[in-house]
């Protein structure tokens, strides 16, 4: 399952454990930056890495909220 990740700018704390799990979904400056899409299981992994709770994951193609 293909799924899209959204990040919370407001909640972003730029500490980039996202793009450590998932370096072709997220890329960090300032804040973090959903840069690709990717497997369900990943996504996952990745929001459940923030510590800020900054991350959602939708399945791509129902737009089904995944996550929180
Ligand atoms: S893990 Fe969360 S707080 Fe850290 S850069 Fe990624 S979205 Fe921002």
């Amino acid at each position: 399952m293909r799924c899209i990740a959204k990040v919370d700018e407001l909640e972003c704390s730029a500490h980039g454990d996202c793009a450590l799990v998932a370096p072709s979904v997220f890329a960090v400056d300032d804040v973090a930056r959903v840069v690709g899409d990717g497997p369900r299981e990943l996504l996952i992994e990745a929001a459940e890495s923030c510590p800020s709770a900054a991350i959602s994951v939708f399945d791509a193609d129902s737009g089904a909220q995944l996550y929180p």
